[in-house]
């Protein structure tokens, strides 16, 4: 399975991501991290949608 995930250096809390998928949350320090071990299979395209989505680049999914 895919594994994704935020960098918070990137990040700047816009929310879109969680708007997409609800595998991604807004942490206590107001930005985005992805809340599953990996991805599954039935929430890929929203993953990879939220990635593209993405106004700065701040998620990465990877094999
Ligand atoms: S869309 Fe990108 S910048 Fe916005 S909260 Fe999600 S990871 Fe952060």
């Amino acid at each position: 399975m895919k594994k994704a995930r935020v960098n918070k250096d990137q990040c700047i809390g816009c929310g879109l991501c969680t708007s997409i998928s609800d595998l991604f949350q807004i942490g206590d320090d107001g930005l985005a991290e992805f809340t599953a071990p990996e991805v599954p299979a039935d929430a890929e395209g929203s993953v990879e949608e939220a990635k593209d989505s993405c106004p700065v680049q701040a998620i990465e999914v990877e094999d």
